[in-house]
């Protein structure tokens, strides 16, 4: 399978929020929690902030759901 890293960046503020193992093809929608690195998110609830206050993602147990117009990934 191919493997990469993913940097997923907040559109608002620039901030790098987490980087992401990403396996296989497709789009990164559901992020395994486990494959998260340097994570910078803040959670309160069930929903996951960047530090500048931006709405990111909701969590769904094992993953978290990211808004997608709400970051950029490289
Ligand atoms: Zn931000």
């Amino acid at each position: 399978m191919r493997r990469k890293t993913l940097c997923i960046q907040c559109n608002t503020c620039g901030s790098i929020l987490f980087r992401y193992i990403k396996i296989g093809k497709g789009h990164l929608i559901r992020c395994w929690k486990n494959r998260m690195i340097d994570n910078t998110l803040i959670q309160e609830k069930n929903e996951y902030y960047c530090p500048c206050g931006k709405l990111i993602g909701t969590d769904e147990k094992v993953w978290i759901k990211l808004k997608k117009q709400q970051i950029s990934i490289n």
